[in-house]
């Protein structure tokens, strides 16, 4: 059966002809797994790909890059389809699916991983916990180690061993013209750097190879939570607190709804709440005296904080973020002022559905001391990145949260220089892209564009435009 692409007609033959060149598979229209396989976790984006690629390892990543160039297809890289937004579909195009890539080899002895790009944190964790050791990853367990990585990469480590590309060593990465390059700080040291920060714009990344740090098995992590009544309070003490923090404690706060969890009293359950989420990296008995603060910021209603397995951690919030709703996230580094909190309070009160939320990620640490040119990730210097999340389980009414969000967004932003993050920006437009890099760093990202991808195949990401395309 042939089938319609936004370029024309592909027929049977060429199809097979992808196909016999493969070791994985191709998912089309009309197969008994294509509602599955073109699924991705935001259900916000309902596409319909023309054709599916399910790698099995680099050669198919080259056979699909080099047939997508011969159509001239649409080409959506998929690692974890966590993208928020829906850059990892695509309508008429192909989805160069790397989930099937699961291999992970891990060194001990030099403390290193190579992870192939289809990988979850959960399953990266994994592999890397039963040595030990582990790298800057998700606070969702299912969130794909690529994406995550290529576009920075925030998590329970990131003051201690700093964001997940600052420990990427290295990657494995078929450029468009389907040669595969290693780049890492002597090979290909530009596209390297472009790699950490910079996103999916300069190829499918194959594998990536991460320094791995000593973590657990148990740290001390959890969640306190505090009523609306002492928001403000909390909000301001944990304030003064972060500046002083060890680096081995990493906070997070959210302005939310109290779910209906068994650890919250029933009353509690759909009001506004402050959570404090943290881990501390090290021992956790050397973590008390620095966690005895996070206690006292007003009187918890709950306090889950205590030890317990890192892959605990990694997947606490889990039941919280399933596959399937209808989510948009968007960002803004900030300094959490007097006149920050108040705006956050604010907002906090119109949040317009239970499991719309503003988290407010404490940076500093290890991710403030690497130098800003090191990476393509060159947002040093706030110290608080706030995620204005509007999540629903349908969609309708989404459109009015998308909309609270971005106002949120505009007027958190106020107290920083207005800056986002990549990773947590659901829109594609162009000014997202340059509030997320300084004009030097843009620039230099586009010469990287310009030298791997000059025809713009990958252009379904925070896109870096190559000079003389439109
Ligand atoms: P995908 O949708 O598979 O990929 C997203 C994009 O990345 C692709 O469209 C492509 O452009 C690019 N890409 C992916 N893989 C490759 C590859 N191998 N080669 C080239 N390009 C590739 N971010 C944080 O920093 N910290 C968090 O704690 C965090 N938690 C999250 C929790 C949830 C529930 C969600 C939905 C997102 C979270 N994020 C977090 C944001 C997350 O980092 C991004 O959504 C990221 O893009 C997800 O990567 P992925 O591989 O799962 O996504």
């Amino acid at each position: 059966m042939s089938i319609d692409t936004a370029q024309g007609v592909l027929g049977d033959a060429t199809i097979g002809e992808l196909e016999a060149g493969l070791r994985g598979t191709v998912v089309r229209p009309g197969d008994a797994s294509y509602d599955e396989a073109r699924a991705v976790w935001n259900a916000a984006h309902d596409k319909h790909p023309a054709l599916i690629v399910r790698c099995a390892g680099t050669a198919d990543v080259i056979r699909a890059v080099e047939f997508a160039r011969s159509q001239d297809l649409l080409v959506a890289v998929r690692g974890g389809a966590h993208s928020i937004a829906g850059f990892s579909t695509c309508d008429g195009g192909m989805v160069i699916d790397l989930s099937p890539m699961k291999g992970a080899v891990v060194d001990p002895v030099r403390r290193r991983v190579v992870a192939q790009a289809g990988m979850t944190w959960g399953d990266l964790d994994h592999e890397t916990q039963a040595f030990g050791l582990a790298v800057t990853g998700g606070l969702v367990s299912s969130t794909g180690i690529s994406g995550f990585t290529l576009g920075g990469g925030v998590g329970w480590l990131v003051r201690r061993h700093g964001l997940a590309s600052d420990n990427l060593t290295g990657a494995e990465v078929v450029t468009a013209d389907g040669r595969v390059v290693h780049a890492d700080a002597r090979e290909h040291p530009e596209l390297f750097w472009a790699l950490r920060g910079g996103g999916g714009n300069f190829g499918v990344v194959t594998s990536l190879e991460y320094e791995l740090h000593p973590v657990g098995p148990q740290v001390l992590a959890g969640l306190i939570v505090y009523p609306l009544a002492q928001a403000r309070q909390v909000i301001t003490r944990w304030r003064e607190l972060i500046g002083r923090m060890p680096d081995g404690l990493t906070t997070l706060l959210n302005l939310t709804t109290a779910p209906p969890v068994p650890f919250l009293p029933e009353e509690v359950h759909g009001t506004r709440v402050v959570v404090l989420a943290g881990m501390y990296a090290g021992a956790p008995a050397d973590g008390e005296e620095a966690v005895g603060p996070l206690r006292r910021l007003g009187t918890p209603i709950a306090d889950i904080m205590g030890p317990m397995p890192y892959t605990g951690m990694q997947s606490l919030l889990d039941p919280l973020w399933t596959a399937g709703a209808h989510n948009y996230f968007t960002s803004a580094f900030i300094e959490p002022s007097d006149a920050a909190i108040d705006a956050l309070l604010r907002r906090h009160l119109t949040t317009p559905s239970p499991s719309s939320e503003l988290h407010l990620h404490q940076l500093g640490g290890a991710f403030g001391r690497v130098p800003a040119e090191a990476t393509a990730f060159s947002q040093r210097q706030a110290s608080v990145l706030c995620n204005v999340i509007a999540r629903s389980p349908e969609a309708s009414g989404f459109d009015r949260l998308v909309a609270w969000a971005r106002e949120t967004r505009e007027e958190i932003a106020e107290h920083g220089q207005g800056t986002m993050y990549v990773n947590f920006t659901g829109d594609a437009a162009e000014d997202k892209v340059r509030a997320s890099y300084p004009s030097a760093v843009h620039e230099r990202l586009v010469r990287v564009k310009d030298a791997y991808d000059p025809t713009n195949m990958f252009r379904l990401n925070q896109n870096i435009r190559p000079s003389g395309t439109s």
